[in-house]
This record gives structure tokens, sequence and C-alpha cells, in this order.
């Protein structure tokens, strides 16, 4: 295990440790650390350690019980309770085919989480009024409410003008153009809201908490229905003079010439989308079998372990690796991040990556490069909303 893995490994077991600290908290109200112990089945040092961290990120209080006295001898007994008004935020992730809430601390800490299927692209006032119903169960399951929520953001698959805070892009989610999200969002819920790009939620996702940390310069892909991409240069998230950019899914690939969904021929996503991929996933398993392309095809790390099926993979990898030596070549980055579905994929996937960046960009570029698989896989860009809702609450107390 890599020093990397083995500290991701123990940042999840401590995240873990404060959400059922949190959890038992918002259920019990205030309890003392003995009773938080009892009630989580955790250690007194993992207890004591947990709180400190919560208490760091100012999402418990401790304070002396005032029945303090009764004992008499030893330290003070004292209660633990959930500082809701400054601890905790909210965080939405609406993909193409799911929307997704959660309340946390920001920090990979979750207390209430609700999920839903729904195909989000022909329907944004139904998936406004999901996104608020699922942000109000999460907030119940946090046992808070919406008043004691600090901040709150969510990442939405579409190309976000930040001038205005309008959907803009004709093709893509195109019955949401020129509605305002953030506001929508607000009304329902009634807690000021910053929505953004989902592949900017999942830079800053893995960034803080997963495969990227401590890296100041980065691509992170999100890699599902569609293609995008999130930019951290120079420590700071990228977005363009308009919040536009990372669009890499409509970048043309040499010598391809399938339309794509935005009027152009040979985009990335025509050759890449999951649903591109699946389909010669399916076209390979039918082949070995003999039979029907099946409709439901098994997951994706499942299918990246079978020799056949695992170099379908590969060359997906290939192909988005040919269009991000470009963008290696033109940025310099210490990382390459490939989350989202596909990303699920794995190993095979990346090693396409790879041989294309070390293949097409500047041998010394693509020495300097870590190409890697996400590490929160499909949750980077939820928690990437909860970080960039964290973000803001600092800075507005
Ligand atoms: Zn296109």
């Amino acid at each position: 295990m890599s020093d990397l893995h083995e500290s991701a490994a123990l940042s999840a077991r401590r995240q873990r440790t404060r959400s059922a600290l949190l959890a038992v908290l918002a259920e019990y109200g205030a309890l003392s650390r003995a009773d938080l112990g009892r009630l989580t089945g955790l250690s007194r040092s993992a207890v004591g350690s947990a709180v400190a961290d919560l208490r760091e990120q100012g999402a418990v209080t401790e304070e002396t019980a005032p029945h303090a006295h009764a004992a008499g001898r030893g330290r003070p007994a004292s209660v633990v309770s959930l500082r809701r008004e400054s601890g905790l935020v909210l965080g939405i992730d609406l993909g193409h085919a799911h929307i997704t809430a959660a309340v946390g601390t920001g920090d990979g800490t979750v207390v209430g989480e609700a999920t839903a299927p729904l195909d989000i692209d022909d329907r944004p006032e139904e998936a406004l009024d999901t996104a608020a119903a699922l942000a109000a169960d999460a907030m119940r399951q946090a046992g808070c409410e919406p008043g004691r929520i600090a901040a709150a953001a969510a990442g939405i698959p579409a190309a976000m003008d930040l001038r205005t805070r309008a959907v803009r892009a004709p093709t893509v989610l195109a019955r949401w153009i020129g509605l305002d999200p953030a506001a929508e969002l607000e009304r329902r819920i009634g807690v000021p809201f910053e929505v953004a790009n989902d592949a900017e939620m999942g830079a800053r996702g893995e960034r803080a908490l997963g495969a990227g940390r401590g890296l100041n310069d980065l691509i992170y892909v999100k890699a599902s229905h569609g293609v995008g991409s999130g930019l951290v240069l120079g420590g700071q998230v990228y977005r363009g003079a308009s919040g536009l950019s990372g669009e890499i899914g409509h970048i043309q690939l040499p010598g391809a010439s399938n339309w794509c969904r935005c009027g152009n021929r040979g985009c990335l996503e025509t050759a890449v989308s999951v649903v591109e991929v699946r389909r010669q996933l399916g076209h390979v398993l039918a082949g070995a079998d003999r039979r029907p392309v099946p409709r439901e095809l098994p997951p994706l790390a499942e299918l990246a372990a079978r020799p056949a099926t695992a170099r379908v993979i590969t060359d997906a990898g290939r192909t988005l690796g040919r269009v991000l030596a470009d963008l290696v070549n033109f940025l310099n980055p210490a990382a390459v991040i490939v989350g989202g579905e596909l990303g699920r994929a794995g190993a095979p996937l990346i090693a396409g990556v790879r041989e294309s960046i070390d293949r097409y960009a500047q041998p010394a570029v693509a020495e300097g490069v870590e190409v890697m698989a996400g590490a929160l896989g499909v949750r980077a860009e939820l928690h990437g909303a909860l970080v960039m809702a964290a973000g803001r609450r600092r800075t507005r107390t």
C-alpha cells in the first residue's frame, strides 16, 4: 500500500468515525463522550480524536454538563452537542440520471443523504422539486432545519454562465436554458446556493479529499453520459472568462466523424461517453455468448477484469488520452484524474489514457504527469459541492 493509499484509508476511517458521531448527536442531542462511545461502539480514543476534529471544524461544541459536580471526583463530565448553525453545509449533485443531496461538514463527513434516479435533462421543474425533497430528507436525517444550514452548493451537468448564473448550452440540458438554478434551489429550499458545473465540483472533491490532495495543477475528467473537465491551475479552480471552460467532450478527435449532439462531427464524447462504451461492451458480450446484445450489462469494474471487455475499455482510455495528451502538453499539470461512471472501470481505462499521453505528449511533460482514477468514484461531485459550500461558510463567518 502506498503512502497515498494508506493516508486515504486512514482518512476514510476517520471520516466514518466523525459521521457516526454526528449521526448519534443528531438523534440524541447532547451526549457525554462515554455515551458517544457506547452508542457508536467506538473506542474512547477514537471518540476523543473525532470530537477534537469536529470541534476544530466548528461542527460540535463541548461544554461542562450542568450536573457535573454530582460525580464529585475526577474530571468534570462534559457533553458534546451539534453546533449546526456554523458546522453543517448542504451539497447537491445533479447528474443526467440521478440526483443526490447530502448534509455534512465538507471534509468528507456526511450526516444525512438522500438520492433518487431521475433523467433530469428534459424535466427541469421536476428535477428541482426532487432536489428540494431530497435536501429536506437529508436535513431531516441530520436533525437540522434549513435555517441551520450554513451554506449550500450544487453541481449541474451543464455549462453555467457564471456572469448571469444561468444555464447556457443550447444542446445540453436544452430545457434548462436561461434558468437560474441557484435562485430556483434557494426559493425551494430556503438556503442561499452556489451552483457550478459538475466537473468543477468533481475537481474540487478530488483535490480536497481524494486523488488530487496537495496538488495545485490538475485536470479532472468527468466521463459519464457526457465528458467534461474541471481545471485546477496554480492552486485555483479555473473557470474561464464566463465560466464555460473545460468542455473537452467537444474537442475534435483526429479522424473521427460521428455526429455529436452539439451539431459538430467527431467530438471526443461521441467515442467515449459511457453510453457509447457500454454499447461497444454489449456488442463484445453478445459476440462471446452468441446471444442478442444484453440490455443490462454487468458493472464496469467486473467487465474491466475480463480480457475481452478490458480491451474495449483500454481502447476508450486511449481515445480519451489522445485529447488529454494535447491538454497535458498545453497545461503541464501534475495529475490527470479520471472520474465519472467510466472512471469505475479503473486500471484498464487508466492504462489506455497513460499510453496515449506517453505517446503524444512531449516526453518531459508526459513523465511529470500522474494519471489516476478518482479516489472518490462517482461521489466526487457530491463531495465537491459540500467542499465548495464549506468554503463559503468559512468566508461568511
Ligand atoms: Zn460535440
